[in-house]
């Protein structure tokens, strides 16, 4: 874990988010994150918390692997999966329906004990912004946990352009989770970290090779996704007739 140990010291953080300070002060009400981890770090011991981070339009194993691997790479205590509500880049495509995509990930990683899914974008409402997300959670847990926020490496890519990125750098680590054709270059590491103050790390997860998209297309054609996502989430796209027509 060579990566992983290549400690992001919490000064690094730099000065404390002024919206987590003020929420904190104002003592307000811890918002639930997950049922299985919301206690986290409340024995003052260090605990470190994955945050995965996507559509999940559906979820599917490369997802799961990658989660997996993320937690074994990076010593994390447990994974939160967090399905966007309504994502900002997507806005002209269709996207399922926030409450089907939360039921296939809660389908997909209920017999995992290290992870859970959160539906704290969801049920936020309004577009989906990471900083929204990472202040909740910051809010929520105490300083000893520390937060990574596992996502695509292309997705990744663009991080200095989403909503108040010099915040997010200093509210969690990133991991940048590379497949074929998409890894983040060392010159492209460079230039976020000369723009920014982000700490990421990349992770090679081949299993990745598997997208979302092509889950769909699959079942558009007519062709079948079993063994590609979970035997529950397969059932759940035919009995609810997802993905049936091409977007
Ligand atoms: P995306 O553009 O749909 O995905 C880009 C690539 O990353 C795809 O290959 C995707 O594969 C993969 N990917 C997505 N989530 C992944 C995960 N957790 N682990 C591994 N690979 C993953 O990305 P997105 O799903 O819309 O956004 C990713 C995350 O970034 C979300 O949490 C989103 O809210 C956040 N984001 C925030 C902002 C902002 O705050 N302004 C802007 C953009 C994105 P699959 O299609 O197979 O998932």
């Amino acid at each position: 874990m060579a990566a992983a140990e290549a400690a992001w010291a919490p000064e690094r953080r730099g000065e404390e988010d002024a919206a987590v300070q003020g929420a904190r002060d104002a003592g307000a009400a811890r918002p639930a994150v997950c049922e299985r981890f919301d206690d986290l770090g409340a024995d003052g011991a260090p605990a470190r918390l994955g945050i995965m981070g996507g559509t999940f339009d559906p979820i599917h194993i490369g997802h799961l692997a990658c989660a997996e691997q993320a937690r074994e790479a990076f010593g994390l205590d447990a994974v939160v999966f967090v399905p966007a509500g309504s994502p900002v880049y997507k806005k002209h495509q269709r996207v399922t329906g926030a409450r089907q995509r939360l039921e296939m990930c809660r389908m997909a990683v209920e017999s995992n004990p290290s992870f859970d899914v959160s539906a704290l974008e969801i049920e936020r409402g309004g577009d989906t912004y990471t900083v929204d997300t990472l202040r909740e959670l910051r809010t929520h847990y105490p300083d000893n946990v520390e937060l990574f926020f596992i996502t695509g490496a292309d997705a990744v890519a663009n991080i200095v352009r989403w909503r108040e990125s010099h915040a997010m750098a200093g509210l969690a680590r990133f991991i940048a989770v590379t497949r074929p054709g998409y890894a983040l270059t060392e010159e492209r590491k460079r230039a976020l970290a000369e723009q920014s103050d982000f700490a990421i790390d990349c992770l090679e997860v081949t299993a990745l090779a598997i997208s979302s998209s092509d889950l769909r297309a699959r079942v558009a054609q007519g062709r079948s996704i079993r063994y590609l996502t979970m035997g529950r989430v397969n059932d759940y796209i035919v009995a609810q007739g997802l993905y049936r027509e091409e977007a």
